[in-house]
Order: structure tokens, then C-alpha cells, then sequence
């Protein structure tokens, strides 16, 4: 079955995706958004799990392009649990009447440049096969689930649960026996709330992780009244901020260290003092951490011993030091995480002293021993940035193949949104974009507004197709590589879904762009300014 030809095509609504539908309705573009889950929300739909919440500051991870939404909808704690954003998004699609362009339970399968039509053809798993002039992937950078390959797996006689695809009823812990793999983001904030919930709970750590301690509230009605009345400066601040956002979050934590003084020529009082006053995040406030290794293994000395000020058990608050370098991981915050291994209820096992053998059908089997469970919760992360389009049989000019070009050359795109031999393809927040290191939401509006300007430029200038040049898309990625190699970012050891290190196989290359968002907007801009340099128009 095949639809009528469309100017557009959206892969997913979430957050870019319904962006992006409103801005090209808004163009007069014929549009149409095709979303593999049964609703819009994207990441923020899946990541259902207890305790999911972002790591910015509500008034800045949301839409700044409408006055409108930003006075009507009401924000309730200071950060944003997952039920609120999910809401949030679908307060916005009703708003904006977005659903009447949206095709839900639709995966995009295989899309394939034809260069007589200058479009794509766009097959799904429903069997409608669409055709457009543009497509515009908005399908999220960590919305593929990564399953560790485990022996033993399927023969769990218990409940397998993944923190990236949650069932959408909740799962009941109450009672049961626990285990969690993986300790980043997701379960560093799943992990103090299931040990509030189950009867017991393991915890598989392989790296430990390094997490800021952080408080969330309620806004107060006469305080969010204050917020929205600032609106304007909030987001004017935000425009400026390298992360942006300017309020206080993860990633600004990580930047302000930059001006602190030096921990390798601080005494031995003063990095007391600033565990004294601070705690773990007193440990890792060093301007010279980010650029040298040594400094930033005695900042994870001393972030150990804020961590032994906190967990009881000598050997447990020891297990829970990272040994990878602060900075080459996501920053993580939470709610009462290391408070949470002085529960009765809960056991730290360390993979480093032993990894798991196998999944039973009882538990997990480790080479340190075996645990009985009745749950296993996989927070084991994504395969990011790439996973969404690598999953699709993505083929470009001269059967250029998308999947097979990242895997044998390693992840890129021109200005981290448009990779040479895919013309007419746009992709929110690729290989080499500002995404993983800023507020994603400010990262995408900035995407979706150049994308918009360009298909006006190419509308209004006759031109039917745009594509990245691969020495422009070359420059880029030796740039973007540049920001790093002279950081702790760049260390062997450092190994996350920054660089594909977290996936086996994955080509190594870091993926984001981190001059911050206004130096990448500025960058965009002189390419839109200049008559789109780096691009070939036709
Ligand atoms: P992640 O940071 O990649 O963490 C995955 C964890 O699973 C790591 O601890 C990893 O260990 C472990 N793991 C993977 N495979 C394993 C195996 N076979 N055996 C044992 N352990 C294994 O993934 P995530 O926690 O889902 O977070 C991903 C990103 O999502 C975050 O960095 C963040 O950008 C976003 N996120 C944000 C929030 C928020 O806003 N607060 C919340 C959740 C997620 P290794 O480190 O040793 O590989």
C-alpha cells in the first residue's frame, strides 16, 4: 500500500519529532510523523521505570518556541519525573493538533534514496510505503535498548525487566528479590527506589559510578509564577549557555569545575575541606581534573573517601569507587543512592572482584557466587547516537550503505545532522552534534529550526536536493575530535556510549560535539549565512 507523496517524513515523535512536525506544517510542507511506539513521547514514553526523572531543571528542558505553551503548562518539582514529561509532550501535541499527522505502531524498515525522484522511498512494518523529498530522522539518540548477551537469559524463570522498554502497567516488587544490572543513569535512579520497595536487592555493579547527590522539590505555586514571568531571561541565558541550560544541573556542575583551583597543588586540609563542605561533589570540584589523568585519579581518591564518610561497610563504600576517570561518563545525580547500601535490604555485589557466568533460571551466577532471585532489572543502557538509524536498511546515493559506513568507518555526520551520501536526509542530534554533553531539548530546538531555514532556502531557491560533501563531513569530525583529545574524555580507559565503547563491536569514535551549543549555532548559522558550504545543492 503506498500513501500519497508527502514534502516530509518524520521518524518518531518524541521530542524532535513533534518539533519538527510543527515547524514544517508551519512552512506549508505536507507532513507526516511515523512512530514505532503505540503512543508519541519517545524516550520519555519507554524509560517508564521507578524512579525516572530528568537531569535539568523542568523550566529548561522544554519547548522554548512557544510563549503560549510555557505559560499554560504547569511544571511540578523542580526536575521532572518521567509521568510529567510524557504528559507534558502529549499536552503539547494536543495544543499544537499534532496527532492528525502522526502514524502510531508504524517502524520505519528500510528507506532508499532514488536520485530520478529526488526523494526517499520509506518502507515500514505495517506494509505502507511512504515517498518523500525529505526525510527527517527525529528517532532519538538513546531510544535502542541495549540487552547484554549473557548466557542463560531466555531460562530466567523470573521477571526480565529493562529499564528502556518499562511495561507500561508497572511491575509490582513489592516482596520479591531483586537483582539490577548496570549502574548509570538509569540505575543509580532506580536503585534507591527498589530497595524501598522489594524485600531484597542485589545490585551487579561493573563500573561504579561517580553521582552527585541532588536534591528535587515541589515549585511552589508563587515560585513558578516568578519562573514564567522570567521566562524571557531564562531563555535568553540559556541561549548563551555552552550546555544550554544556565540553571544549576548535572552538566553545569561538571563545567564550573573548570574554574576551580588546581586539586594537584591544593594540601592535603584543603581537599579535606572540600569534602568537609561538599561531600562526593567537593571530591570532584578541580579545575585541572579534565586535563590530567593524575589530578583526576586523586580526585576519585578523595571522592572515595566522601563515599566512606557515607556507607557503613568499609568494603562495600571501597566497591563503590569508580576507577575510570570523573568526566568520561555521563554526569549522574541522585536521590540517596550511596545511602541506600546501608540498607539491610540490600547486598553491593562487584563485578570487578568476579563477573556474572550466566543467567540461571533462579538468579545470576557470578564467578564470586550465586544469587537467588525472583526480578532481574537490566539497566544496561543504548546503543546511542547510531542504534535508531543502524537498525533501519538505510540506503543513500549509489547504494551507499548507512550501517555498514558507520560500522567500517565509524560514526559521522556533516554538522552532526547530515552524512555525505545521504542526500535530503536530516537527522536530529547525529554523530557530532552538541546532544550528549547539553540539555537535549535545547540541542534539538536549535536542530529543528536549522533544518526548517534550510528547507526554505532549498524550497525558495529551486533546489531539490542537499548533500554533505565527504571531505566537509571529514573537517567536521577531525574538529569535533579535536575538543577532546587534549581531555581525560580522550583516555583509553574511558569507555561509554560517548564513544560506542559500551556497545562490543561498535566502531570507537567520540560522538559529541562539545564547543557547546552557542559555538555549534554559530557554526550552523555562517554555513545557512554563506549559501550552505560543505553541501552539494542540486
Ligand atoms: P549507561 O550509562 O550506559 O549505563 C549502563 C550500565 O550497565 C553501566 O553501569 C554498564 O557497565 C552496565 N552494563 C552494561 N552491560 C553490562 C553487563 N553485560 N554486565 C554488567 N553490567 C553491564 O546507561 P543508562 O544508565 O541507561 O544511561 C544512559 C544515558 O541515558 C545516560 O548517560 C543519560 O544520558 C540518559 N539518562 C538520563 C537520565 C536522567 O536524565 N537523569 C536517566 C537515565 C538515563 P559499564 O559502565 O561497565 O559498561
Amino acid at each position: 500500500m503506498s500513501e500519497p507523496r508527502y514534502d516530509a517524513l518524520i521518524i518518531g515523535a518524541g521530542f524532535s519529532g513533534l518539533y519538527m512536525l510543527h515547524k514544517l506544517r508551519e512552512l506549508g510542507l505536507s507532513v507526516i510523523a511515523v512512530e514505532a511506539g503505540e503512543n508519541i513521547g519517545g524516550t520519555w514514553l519507554f524509560n517508564r521505570y521507578p524512579g525516572a526523572r530528568c537531569d535539568i531543571e523542568s523550566i529548561e528542558y522544554s519547548y522554548s518556541f512557544s510563549e503560549e505553551i510555557e505559560q499554560e503548562w504547569v511544571w511540578t518539582e523542580t526536575m521532572p519525573a518521567q509521568p510529567e514529561i510524557e504528559a507534558y509532550l502529549h499536552f503539547v501535541a494536543d495544543k499544537l493538533d499534532l496527532r492528525r499527522d502522526i502514524r502510531l505502531n508504524t517502524r520505519v524498515t528500510a528507506m532508499a534514496f532514488d536520485a530520478a525522484d529526488a526523494g526517499w522511498r520509506i518502507d515500514t512494518d505495517t506494509g505502507v510505503r511512504f515517498t518523500a523529498s525529505y526525510v527527517v530522522a527525529a528517532s532519538g539518540i538513546l531510544s535502542v535498548p541495549l540487552e547484554p548477551d549473557l548466557p542463560g537469559m531466555d531460562a530466567f524463570d523470573g521477571a526480565s525487566l529493562f529499564t528502556g522498554s518499562w511495561p507500561k502497567a508497572g511491575y509490582d516488587l513489592t516482596g520479591k528479590r531483586v537483582g539490577v544490572i548496570g549502574t548509570g543513569s538509569s540505575g543509580v535512579q532506580l536503585i534507591p527506589v527498589v530497595a524501598r520497595e522489594a524485600a531484597h536487592l542485589t545490585v551487579f555493579q561493573r563500573s561504579a559510578a561517580y553521582t552527585l547527590p541532588w536534591e528535587v522539590r515541589p515549585l511552589e505555586a508563587d515560585e513558578l509564577k516568578t519562573l514564567k514571568a522570567s521566562y524571557p531571561e531564562i531563555r535568553a541565558a540559556q541561549r548563551e549557555h555552552p550546555v544550554g541550560a544556565a540553571r544549576l544541573n548535572a552538566f553545569s556542575v561538571l563545567l564550573d569545575t573548570l574554574s576551580q583551583p588546581p586539586i594537584k597543588s591544593a594540601s592535603r586540609a584543603e581537599q579535606l575541606r572540600a569534602i568537609d563542605e561538599h561531600g562526593v561533589m567537593g571530591a570532584l570540584a578541580w579545575g585541572d581534573i579534565f586535563f590530567d589523568i593524575e589530578a583526576n585519579r586523586m580526585a576519585a581518591r578523595l571522592y572515595g573517601e566522601a563515599i566512606a564518610r557515607i556507607v557503613k561497610d568499609p568494603a562495600t563504600a571501597a566497591a563503590l569507587v569508580p576507577t575510570h576517570p570523573f568526566g568520561c561518563k555521563r554526569p549522574i545525580i541522585d536521590q540517596g543512592y550511596y545511602e541506600t547500601f546501608n540498607r539491610d535490604n540490600v547486598t553491593l555485589v562487584d563485578l570487578r572482584a568476579g563477573a556474572i557466568r550466566a543467567i540461571t533460571p533462579t538468579g545470576i551466577s557470578t564467578e564470586q557466587g550465586d544469587y537467588g532471585l525472583d526480578v532481574i532489572i537490566y539497566a544496561t543502557g543504548f546503543d546511542a547516537m547510531t542504534g535508531a538509524l543502524t537498525r533501519i536498511d538505510i540506503t543513500g546515493r549509489d547504494g551507499a550503505d548507512l550501517r555498514q559506513i558507520w560500522q567500517d568507518e565509524g560514526p559521522a555526520a556533516y554538522l552532526g545532522l547530515a552524512v555525505a551520501g545521504f542526500p535530503n536526509l536530516f537527522i536530529i542530534q547525529a554523530p557530532g552534534s552538541p546532544s550528549a554533553t547539553t540539555n537535549f531539548v535545547a540541542a534539538l530546538e536549535q536542530h529543528v529550526e536549522w533544518i526548517g531555514d534550510c528547507i526554505t532556502y532549498l524550497r525558495a531557491n529551486g533546489q531539490r536536493t542537499i548533500e554533505a560533501r565527504p571531505e566537509a563531513q571529514q573537517e567536521w569530525i577531525e574538529h569535533t575530535t579535536s575538543l577532546v583529545e587534549p581531555t581525560v574524555l580522550a583516555h583509553p580507559s574511558c569507555n561509554s556510549w560517548y564513544n560506542g565503547g559500551n556497545v562490543p563491536g561498535k566502531k570507537r569514535r567520540y560522538m559529541a560535539y562539545n564547543a557547546g551549543i552557542p559555538e555549534y549555532r554559530r557554526r550552523c548559522d555562517e554555513v545557512a549565512a554563506t549559501g550552505y558550504p560543505g553541501f552539494d545543492l542540486a
